[in-house]
């Protein structure tokens, strides 16, 4: 790899174009899903609706000629006789089949979502970076909890692997890596060394000491501007122990608070995929670590504390809800109301402006809609870090005590 990316001068911080200079936007980019997942958080139809459509693609590659049919099934639960007398509706599912029963090709073991709305022409397939239990809705809103999980499981990130003599610089999510640049702050190597007196060797290594702490520095400052400029949230340090510790410790501002973790790695012998597989772990224990502190911080705020279906929903109806905390899996019947949102857990009827209500099978996804509609924040929380002892969910953070 060193050898492959020989450089020949000190990069700068801000004179790297390729630090600098905006990307085409495709599904090789990192960041591409949550790109997408975030716009389709927004999107709004009324008729006939959006419909989403969610299946996760089998492990075992004899499994994936079941796709077809597993994605008629779910479409005939949205069409349900409806989609006859709407022709609109029949050709969007159509559609729907055409897209997601091509398989082939496609990630095994991870999740798949169609998005689509003919009222305002939108189709999208979305990559999720999670299985997810195949469903099929018609709304009035995307199925927004496979994209909250995917945004939260997929942050877009830089990892610098750091040594005596370069840094490389990767940008990465969940699904993809690029290695982007790399740094170096060694100029040029000593003449000779071997005729040098011990105050003369002294003198090198003191300044090749100051060399190498000024290529950590240097190094750490194209970080931070890389970080203050572009949608990176995190920073993954890996490299062999020394070096890591080194350059962590010239970490400053933006790039140490955004510091996820580090891994150890032979930047000699590294690969972008082996990068690529330490940064994911050390990127989904900061994920359940910011899990576990959310429930933490909501529970210890007893002032402002909500908990259980029932106090959830009546906080997303007073619009007040700051984090919402909900379970990444299982689902729970309730009621909405397309007149003015309001949701219900028990009644048919709107509390909020006592009109009929709609029956729906996942009041969890109305429940995170609502909040993320009055400008609310909704965590997706792992089973495994949810102790239900300790937190019970739905947990939701008030605006005010
Ligand atoms: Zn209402």
């Amino acid at each position: 790899m060193q050898s492959r990316n020989a450089p020949t001068d000190m990069t700068l911080a801000g004179s790297d174009p390729r630090l600098a200079t905006p990307e085409p936007d495709d599904d090789t980019m990192p960041g591409h899903t949550t790109r997408q997942a975030r716009s389709l958080l927004r999107v709004h139809a009324t008729n006939p609706g959006v419909v989403t459509v969610c299946l996760t693609t089998p492990r075992d590659p004899a499994e994936l000629r079941g796709i077809p049919a597993r994605v008629r099934a779910l479409l005939a639960t949205v069409s349900d006789g409806t989609a006859d007398r709407d022709p609109t509706l029949t050709a969007t599912l159509n559609a729907i089949g055409e897209t997601l029963g091509r398989a082939e090709g496609k990630p095994l073991g991870r999740g798949r979502a169609v998005v689509a709305a003919p009222e305002i022409d939108l189709f999208e397939e979305v990559h999720l970076p999670q299985e997810v239990p195949d469903s099929a809705m018609l709304g009035p809103h995307p199925y927004v909890r496979p994209l909250i999980s995917a945004i939260q499981r997929s942050p877009v990130y830089y990892v610098a692997v750091a040594d005596r003599r370069f840094a490389w610089l990767f940008q990465a999510d969940a699904a993809r890596i690029r290695e982007i640049t790399w740094i170096t702050g060694d100029q040029e190597r000593s003449r000779n060394f071997a005729g040098w007196d011990g105050l003369e060797e002294y003198r090198v290594r003191r300044s090749a000491d100051e060399r190498l702490q000024r290529h950590h520095r240097d190094t750490a400052a194209i970080l931070e501007q890389a970080l203050r400029q572009r949608e990176s949230e995190l920073l993954v340090v890996g490299g062999h122990s020394e070096a890591v510790s080194a350059f962590v410790a010239e970490l400053d501002g933006v790039a140490a608070d955004r510091l996820a973790g580090t891994f150890v790695i032979d930047p000699h012998t590294m690969t972008s995929a082996r990068v690529h597989e330490h940064a994911s772990t050390v990127l989904r224990d900061w994920c359940a670590r910011r899990q576990r502190t959310t429930l933490d911080r909501i529970r210890d705020d007893s002032a402002r504390a909500v908990w259980g279906l029932s106090d959830t929903v009546g906080a997303a109806n007073q619009r007040s809800v700051e984090i919402l905390c909900i379970p990444e899996e299982g689902t729970v019947p309730g009621y909405t109301c397309d007149e003015c949102g309001g949701l219900s857990d028990v009644r048919a009827i709107c509390p909020m402006c006592q009109r009929p209500a709609r029956h729906v099978d996942d009041l969890y996804d109305e429940l995170a809609y609502s909040v993320l509609r009055s400008g609310g924040e909704v965590v997706a929380i792992d089973p495994e870090i949810a102790d239900p002892a300790e937190h019970e969910l739905p947990l939701a953070l008030n605006r005010f005590g």
